[in-house]
């Protein structure tokens, strides 16, 4: 007889157990069986299938595949993905012609009135090398508000209608921490820099329409199907800088019950009691969706020239990006983090928004913060005494490798040569003991973690030296991130059933390999995760 024999007190019965088999077990570690026995949403045992076989216990069988614990991404914008899915894409436009044509598309589609938002500009991949302006697309839009968000979502361009819908015109000065680009005569062109883009978001954000709950729950499942069983969601309380309708965190909170994968949500809020409504909010979302922490702003990109360089750009050097970083607002808001059990995690690019923000790190941990709830995000350009002081403080650096497949045109005229050997530093951090955890901030980059893991070791050809072995970049996604997320990601006895079923060895593979192996199943919390055929995603 089976059944309730075989379970002790506080376990579940035999019926809610299974065996998962394939060719290999394999984590960070090395490879540590053929299978795994799962228990409800835990799992129970990790080994051989021999050992582990029972004559009622019903057995998946995944033929020639490894399974990797859940891969995690710790940094994504979900509802912004779920945008990318959804509105125009700019990202394969050739030139301005182009940029054109997709815009007015758009319009000929949108009531009037209503906004036209495309995403994905890139200025680095246009023919013309720079953004489009204002004036080309009053010439093809005249009468809807556009805005073209540059894919670093730090940038965007829009036209005159949406900038009048801001009360913006060419005798508005700059915010704080934001520039609007103007011409020789002070004419604004219409690129809008950092918090500049914000007003215009306002103003457009009650006339596009609001993703619906299914295209979120469709983009959540895209993640899943990519072999992301949960992710480190960016979500901001307002519009942010990618959907444009309505806020970010409503549209996911409606969706929250219907989200396969596990979410930890950083809240992009405004203060400390915009924070803790935004936690109190998503401790009843349901599902799979939760409250971890916050996320803040300290710079730009290296992109739009507006990462906090100490030095000028390379190829500006009178230019050394933009300061968001407000100490005394941000060490509230991260304090207040704290004390909901959050994350604190901030966006740094240049190397001088990087030594602030670890300054603020250092003085939070002097008051009694845990360093493993402290995360800079892409932490992308480092002094050497900085990349130190990650390693001392215990400091996450949260990376995205794929910056680099984008970024192998212009990186490096970018940042010069000097800069380019401490830029995606992953090896030098590793080196001090730095925790690293890896993302791809989609839709900035795409949300596939193979590539991703990937890029991690080959670098895409910038500075391989820095690059990690097979099995730390296999980490970066699994316990890594993990970490970053407060999720587990260990192959063991009472850890989430959460795995990701490969094709092939992503640690035996080769990184052009890795790029090509396939998901064949995501399990979540010891489901199965059914992805529809009519799931979309994109690569490019
Ligand atoms: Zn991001």
């Amino acid at each position: 007889m089976d059944g309730s024999h075989h379970t002790s007190p506080g376990t579940l019965p035999l019926v809610s157990r299974r065996l998962i088999v394939a060719d290999a077990v394999r984590d960070a570690t090395g490879v540590r069986g053929d299978a795994i026995l799962l228990d409800g949403p835990q799992i129970a045992a990790v080994g051989q299938a021999a050992d582990l076989r029972h004559p009622n216990l019903p057995e998946d069988r995944y033929p020639g595949a490894t399974i990797v614990p859940g891969l995690r991404d710790a940094h994504l914008h979900p509802v912004g993905y779920a945008a990318s899915l959804n509105r125009p894409s700019l990202k394969e436009a050739a030139d301005f012609a182009a940029v054109a044509d997709i815009v007015a598309a758009a319009a000929a589609t949108t009531p009037p009135g209503s906004a036209v938002t495309a995403l994905r500009l890139d200025d680095e991949s246009l023919a013309e090398g720079r953004l489009p302006g204002r004036d080309l697309l009053d010439r093809v839009v005249p009468d809807h508000p556009v805005l073209l968000i540059r894919y670093c979502g730090h940038v965007a361009v829009a036209n005159t209608a949406a900038l009048a819908l801001a009360g913006i015109d060419d005798h508005t000065a700059d915010p704080v921490a934001g520039s609007m680009d103007r011409d020789r005569d002070g004419r604004l062109t219409g690129v809008l820099r950092e918090t500049a883009v914000e007003p215009v978001t306002a103003a457009l954000g009650g006339l596009s329409p609001p993703l619906t709950t299914d295209q979120v729950v469709d983009a959540a499942t895209a993640l899943a199907a990519v072999g992301l069983t949960g992710v480190g969601a960016m979500v901001s309380t307002d519009a942010g800088c990618w959907a444009g309708g309505g806020s970010e965190l409503d549209s996911l909170i409606d969706a929250a019950p219907l989200v396969p994968i596990t979410m930890g949500v950083m809240v992009i809020a405004s203060d400390p009691a915009d924070l803790e409504r935004a936690a109190e909010r998503l401790a009843h979302a349901g599902g799979r969706v939760r409250f971890t922490g916050v996320k803040i702003f300290a710079d730009g990109s290296l992109g739009g020239h507006t990462a906090a360089m100490h030095e000028g750009f390379a190829d500006m050097p009178e230019e050394r990006g933009t300061d968001r970083l407000d100490p005394e607002w941000a060490a509230d808001l991260a304090r207040a983090s704290l004390r909901l059990g959050g994350r604190v995690a901030i966006h740094a690019i240049g190397d001088r928004a990087n030594g602030g923000v670890l300054d603020l790190m250092e003085r939070l941990i002097a008051e009694g913060a845990d360093p493993g709830m402290l995360r800079i995000e892409h932490a992308s350009v480092l002094t050497a005494a900085d990349i130190e002081r990650f390693g001392r403080l215990g400091v996450t650096a949260s990376v995205q490798p794929a910056f680099m497949a984008s970024e192998t045109g212009w990186l490096h005229k970018r940042v010069g040569p000097d800069r380019l050997l401490r830029t995606y530093a992953f090896r030098s951090l590793a080196d001090v003991g730095t925790p690293l955890a890896g993302g791809s901030d989609s839709p900035v980059e795409p949300p596939h973690p193979l590539p991703n893991m990937a890029a991690a070791r080959d670098r895409c050809g910038i500075v391989p030296g820095q690059g990690l072995t097979a099995d730390e970049a296999l980490a970066l996604f699994t316990t890594g991130s993990a970490g970053a997320i407060g999720e587990s990601a260990l192959l063991e006895a009472g850890a989430p059933a959460s795995l990701t079923i490969l094709d092939a060895d992503p640690v035996l593979a080769d990184p052009t390999a890795l790029r090509a192996i396939g998901v064949l199943a995501t399990w979540v919390l010891g489901r199965s995760v059914a992805v529809p055929s009519g799931v979309i995603t994109w690569t490019a």
